[in-house]
C-alpha cells in the first residue's frame, strides 16, 4: 500500500509514471535493454527527449520564440548560471523566501544585486507586490512559489526588463503565459519527475544577448545549440518526466490539474480556517495550493500529531525548521483522497485533544 505522501520534494509521482518506469528499467519498448542502459544518442532515447520537450511545449503552450532545455544541476545550478550569463551591470531580485535568498546570494557572486522588494520582515509569510522595477537592471528574478513558506504569486509583475522565474515547486500546476518570461526554470523533483533534471524555458533572443565569456558548459547557448545533448543528459530522470507529462496530458493538462489542485487546497485550507486547533502561517491571499505550512494551537502536541499521522499512512508533513510546525505539500500527483485522509485525521485529532 502506498502512503499519503505530503513530502516537499522529491515528492509524490503519479502511479502510472512509476509503473511505466518499472517496466522500462528492465526492457525498454521491447529492445531487450533497460532505459538507463542505452546511449543518449540512440534513436530510442532521441524519441524520449523529443516527446518530453514536445509535451512541455504543448502543456505549457511554450511559443516558438522559446527553447526548452533539459539540464542538470537543479534549480540551485540555475541560481548560479543565470547571473553568470545575464548579469552584466546589476540585476533586480524579489526576496520572497528562503529560495529567493539563495538565488540572491549566488547572484551577488557575479555582480551587483538590487533587492526590489522583500517579505523578510514577516518571515516571508507573504508575496511582495506593487514594487518598482528599475529599468536599468539586466533582468528581474522572481519565485512563483516559495516552497518553504507556502506563498504563491497569483499575478506576474509587469516588468520593463527581462523576467526570470524560479517555478520549481509549481510548474505544470496551473496555466502560465510562458511567452511573457525570458527564462523559466524548475528542478523536476517537485511536480515533474525525479531529481537530476532541470527544465529551462528560455527565450532565444534573450540567450542571443549573452555577451560574457564563459566556460562552454555554463553558457546557455551551448545547450541550445546542442539541443540539451552537449554532454550526457540525465536519461532516466528525463524518461520519468516524460511518463509524468503523459499522465498529465491524459487527465486533461494544466487546466484540469489546476482545478484538482484548487479542490485539494480548498479542502485543506477549509479545515485550517474552520478549526481553531490549527493556524496557517501564510498570508491568506498569497496561500500556495502546492505547499501549506500550518501550526498546532498547542505545539506541545506536535510530536504526537506527527506520530499519529504516521499511523494513518500520512507521511512527509513535518514542517521546515525555519517555519516550524507542519507542512502539507500537495503536488500534482497527490490524489484528492490523500488530502481527504489528512483533513479527516486533523479533525479527529483536534476533537480528541480539544
Ligand atoms: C526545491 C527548490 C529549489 C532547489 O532545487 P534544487 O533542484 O535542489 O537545487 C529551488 N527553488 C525552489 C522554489 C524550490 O522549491
Amino acid at each position: 500500500m502506498r502512503k499519503h505522501n505530503f513530502g516537499a520534494g522529491p515528492g509524490v509521482l503519479p502511479e502510472e509514471a512509476i509503473r511505466k518506469t518499472q517496466e522500462a528499467l528492465y526492457d525498454f519498448n521491447g529492445i531487450g535493454m533497460g532505459a538507463m542502459e542505452i546511449s543518449h544518442r540512440s534513436k530510442e532515447f532521441a524519441a524520449v527527449m523529443d516527446r518530453t520537450r514536445s509535451l512541455t511545449r504543448e502543456l505549457l503552450k511554450v511559443p516558438d520564440t522559446h527553447e526548452i532545455l533539459l539540464l542538470q544541476g537543479g534549480a540551485s545550478g540555475q541560481f548560479a548560471m543565470i547571473p553568470m550569463n545575464f548579469l552584466n551591470g546589476k540585476a533586480a531580485y524579489v526576496e520572497a523566501g528562503a529560495w529567493s535568498v539563495k538565488a540572491i546570494k549566488e547572484a551577488k557572486t557575479a555582480g551587483e544585486v538590487v533587492v526590489v522588494a522583500s517579505s523578510a520582515d514577516k518571515n516571508f509569510n507573504y508575496q511582495p507586490k506593487g514594487y518598482d522595477i528599475p529599468a536599468d537592471c539586466d533582468y528581474l528574478h522572481i519565485t512563483s512559489n516559495e516552497t518553504i513558506h507556502g506563498t504563491q504569486l497569483k499575478a506576474w509583475p509587469d516588468s520593463p526588463i527581462p523576467l526570470v522565474c524560479d517555478m520549481s515547486s509549481d510548474i505544470f500546476s496551473r496555466p502560465v503565459d510562458t511567452g511573457a518570461f525570458d527564462l523559466i526554470y524548475a528542478g523536476a523533483q517537485k511536480n515533474l519527475g525525479p531529481s537530476g533534471v532541470t527544465v529551462v524555458i528560455i527565450k532565444k533572443e534573450f540567450a542571443q544577448g549573452i555577451k560574457k565569456k564563459l566556460p562552454k558548459y555554463f553558457n546557455y547557448n551551448t545547450h541550445i545549440e546542442g539541443e540539451s545533448l552537449y554532454n550526457t543528459p540525465p536519461t532516466l530522470p528525463i524518461l520519468v518526466c516524460m511518463f509524468t507529462l503523459e499522465w498529465l496530458k491524459g487527465i486533461g493538462g494544466v487546466e484540469a490539474i489546476e482545478k484538482i489542485n484548487s479542490e485539494k487546497a480548498s479542502l485543506f485550507y477549509g479545515q485550517v480556517d474552520a478549526n481553531p486547533f490549527f493556524t496557517g502561517t501564510a498570508n491568506k491571499e498569497d496561500r500556495s495550493p502546492m505547499n501549506a505550512p500550518f501550526l498546532l494551537a498547542d505545539p506541545k502536541r506536535d510530536a504526537e500529531f506527527l506520530q499519529t499521522a504516521r499511523g494513518k499512512g500520512i507521511e512527509g508533513i513535518k514542517g521546515h525548521r525555519s517555519v516550524g510546525g507542519f507542512r502539507a505539500s500537495m503536488y500534482n500527483a497527490l490524489p484528492v483522497e490523500s488530502v481527504k485522509a489528512l483533513v479527516t485525521f486533523m479533525e479527529e485529532f483536534s476533537k480528541v485533544h480539544a
